[in-house]
C-alpha cells in the first residue's frame, strides 16, 4: 500500500482531485475536471472520475495498483449529527443525503463524487470531511436565531458556519508561527476567497463565525450578499420574486459581481483605479462590512493575539490587508507597509516587530487538512 491519500471536491458541474502525502504536505498530483454534464465534457461524476484517474496515471500513479491509504471527501453540510472526520458507509451516504434539506446546492453533489469513488474505488476507506464541523460547538448564544425556538427546531435553523476546515487549519497553524501555547491565544481568521467568511477563535475553540445556516450570511463576498435585513426578502416575495429568483439574486448576482460587474478580485481592483464608481463604492462595502465583523470579535474576545488574512483575496491582496485594519493603532493592530508588501507565499507575520497584535498570512490548505483527517480516520480502521 502507498502512503498517499486522494483528495476529492465534487461541487455540482465541477470535481476537484489532489494526492497528497499527509504527513509531509506533498501535493503530487492535482486537478479540476469542469463542465460535467455539458455535451463533450464527461457526462456525469462517474465519468469525471475516470477521467481524473487517467490523468492521475498520466502523471505516474496507477491508482487501482498503488493501492490508496484512504479517499477524502469533502462535504459542506454535516447537520447536528457529523461533527468529525466520519467513516462513509451506506448509513452515512443516506444521512448525508437527508442533509440536502439543508445545503441543497451542496450535499446533492458531494454525494455524487462518494457515491462515484466507493464504486471505482471499493477497498479503500472513504472519509466525509464536514466544512460545518469545526463549528459544531459554538456556543448558545452565537448559534442561536432569535426567533420561535418550535419553529427552529422542526426546521433545522441555527447558525452552523462554514469553511470550518479552513478556518480550523489556519487557526492550527498560528500558534506554532508564533512560538505560543494555542490554549492561550485569542484570534480572528479572515478566510477571504470568492467565498468568504470570518471567526474568532479562543484558545482553539471556536466562539463565532459569520456564516449561519447557510453560506450567505455574514461578509460581502464574490458573488454573495452576506447580510441584509430579511425584511427585504419579504418585501421582494410581495413583490412577485420567487424562492427560485431570490435565490438567484443573493448566491450568484450580488457581492462584488452584483455591485460592480466583477467578482474577481483582481479586476475589481484594476477597476477602483480606473476610477469605476461602482467598483469603488462596492470596495467600500466589502470592507465596511469586514472590519464591522473585526469589530464585534475584537469585543466577543476580549482583545485578540492575533488576526489572520488567508484565502485568494486574504493571501494576496495588499490593499484588502491594509484597508481592513488601518487607523486601528490605539487598539495595538497595525500593519506594516513594507512586510505587508513583500511578495512571499509563505505563512508570514505583516504586523510590525513587537506590535501587541500580531496580523498574520497563512495561506489556507483545505485538501491538505482532508488529507489528513482522512488519514488518521483510516488508520483506525481494521483492514
Ligand atoms: P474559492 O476557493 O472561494 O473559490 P479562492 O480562495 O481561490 O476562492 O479565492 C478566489 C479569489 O481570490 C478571487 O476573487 C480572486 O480574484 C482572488 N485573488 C486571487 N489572486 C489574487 C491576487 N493576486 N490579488 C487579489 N486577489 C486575488
Amino acid at each position: 500500500m502507498s502512503d498517499l491519500v486522494l483528495v476529492l471536491n465534487s461541487g455540482s458541474s465541477s470535481l476537484k482531485y489532489q494526492l497528497v502525502q499527509p504527513e509531509s504536505g506533498e501535493s503530487r498530483v492535482a486537478g479540476l475536471i469542469g463542465r460535467i454534464g455539458e455535451p463533450e465534457y464527461p457526462a456525469d461524476h462517474e465519468a469525471a472520475l475516470v477521467a481524473a484517474f487517467e490523468a492521475i496515471a498520466a502523471a505516474g500513479y496507477d491508482l487501482a495498483a498503488l493501492g490508496l491509504r484512504a479517499v477524502g471527501h469533502r462535504v459542506v453540510h454535516g447537520g447536528d449529527q457529523f461533527y468529525r472526520p466520519t467513516l462513509v458507509t451506506d448509513e452515512v451516504e443516506r444521512e448525508i443525503e437527508r442533509l440536502a434539506e439543508l445545503a441543497p446546492l451542496h450535499n446533492p453533489a458531494n454525494l455524487r463524487g462518494i457515491r462515484s469513488a466507493r464504486a471505482l474505488l471499493p477497498g479503500v476507506p472513504h472519509v466525509a470531511v464536514f466544512d460545518t464541523a469545526f463549528f459544531h460547538g459554538l456556543p448558545a448564544a452565537a448559534r442561536t436565531y432569535a426567533i420561535d425556538p418550535a419553529v427552529a427546531a422542526r426546521y433545522g435553523i441555527r447558525r452552523y458556519g462554514f469553511h470550518g476546515t479552513s478556518h480550523e487549519y489556519v487557526a492550527g497553524q498560528v500558534p506554532q508561527l508564533l512560538d505560543r501555547d494555542p490554549a492561550t491565544v485569542n484570534q480572528i481568521v479572515l478566510h477571504l476567497g470568492n467565498g468568504a467568511s470570518a471567526s474568532a477563535i479562543a484558545g482553539g475553540r471556536p466562539i463565532d463565525t459569520s456564516m449561519g445556516f447557510t453560506p450567505l450570511e455574514g461578509l460581502v463576498m464574490g458573488t454573495r450578499s452576506g447580510d441584509l435585513d430579511p425584511g427585504i426578502l419579504l418585501h421582494l416575495d410581495r413583490a412577485g420574486m420567487t424562492a427560485a429568483d431570490l435565490d438567484a439574486l443573493l448566491n450568484q448576482h450580488s457581492g462584488l459581481r452584483g455591485m460592480a460587474g466583477a467578482n474577481d478580485f483582481r479586476e475589481l481592483s484594476a477597476m477602483v483605479e480606473a476610477g469605476d464608481s461602482a467598483a469603488q463604492l462596492a470596495y467600500a462595502v466589502y470592507l465596511h462590512r469586514l472590519r464591522r465583523y473585526i469589530g464585534a470579535y475584537l469585543i466577543e474576545l476580549g482583545g485578540a493575539d492575533a488576526i489572520t488574512f488567508t484565502a485568494g483575496v486574504g493571501e494576496n491582496s495588499v490593499a484588502v490587508r491594509a484597508d481592513a485594519l488601518a487607523g486601528l493603532d490605539r487598539f495595538g493592530i497595525a500593519v506594516d507597509p513594507e512586510r505587508n508588501a513583500a511578495p512571499a507565499r509563505s505563512a508570514r507575520v505583516i504586523s510590525p516587530a513587537g506590535a501587541p497584535v500580531a496580523v498574520l498570512v497563512v495561506p489556507t490548505d483545505e485538501e491538505l487538512a482532508i488529507a489528513r483527517a482522512a488519514a488518521e480516520v483510516a488508520t483506525g480502521q481494521p483492514d
